[in-house]
């Protein structure tokens, strides 16, 4: 590609609470599509993230340094708090990436890419599938098979389940130990009004 050819910018924007082996196969896939890949990380305060947003940006850092082929180096990880298509403007992109898993995705997918057309009609969105392997996996139940004490290493790297069982530790769960602690809160309480 010579130097005067406008390089094509994609965003990939997302909550990645946390970055899932779902999200890497969908940024592998983005990266031979568009020439620099900016990985959106929102604040999503909405969603009560388990992760802090530094916290997400680190962990997305991570695992898009481990992409192969050199292709990390052409990959950006950058937390964002305004509104996504005033961001796509911000960096220069001209594609937002998204991924499908299911017909379930496509309702609010469809919505959301028909709003930031009449937003920014000069930016496009598409939709890349992962491997059949990953395309079942979604954050919100890594956390609560984690949560519950489950193994999650199926569905992201070891480093990020180190992550979330750290975090589990930090909040005293699993769903497991808090139910014995509830338990044992209330045997002593009825003990005590016993007295
Ligand atoms: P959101 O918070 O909007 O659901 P996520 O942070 O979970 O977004 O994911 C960002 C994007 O990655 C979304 O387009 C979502 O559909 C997609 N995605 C997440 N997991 C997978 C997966 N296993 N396969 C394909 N796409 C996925």
């Amino acid at each position: 590609m010579s130097a005067t050819t406008p390089r094509r910018v994609g965003i990939y924007p997302g909550t990645f609470d946390p970055i899932t082996r779902g999200h890497l196969d969908i940024i592998a896939r983005a990266t031979r599509v568009v020439d620099r890949l900016i990985i959106a990380i929102a604040v999503n305060a909405g969603k009560e993230p388990l992760f802090t947003l530094p916290e997400r940006v680190e962990m997305a850092r991570h695992e898009a340094a481990q992409i192969g082929n050199g292709d990390g180096s052409r990959i950006r990880v950058v937390p964002f708090k305004s509104l996504l298509m005033n961001f796509v403007d911000e960096v220069g992109a001209s594609v937002i990436v998204r991924g499908l898993r299911a017909v379930s995705d496509f309702e609010y997918e469809f919505q959301m890419a028909g709003m930031n057309a009449r937003l920014n009609p000069r930016v496009e969105t598409i939709f890349l599938m992962a491997a059949d392997r990953y395309q079942f996996i979604s954050s919100r139940f890594v956390k609560e098979i984690g949560r519950l004490g489950g193994d999650v290493g199926h569905f992201v790297s070891p480093y990020v389940q180190g992550r979330l069982e750290r975090r589990f530790r930090e909040l005293g769960v699993s769903e497991g130990a808090a139910r014995v602690r509830r338990k044992s809160r209330k045997k002593t309480g009825r003990r005590a009004t016993r007295g």
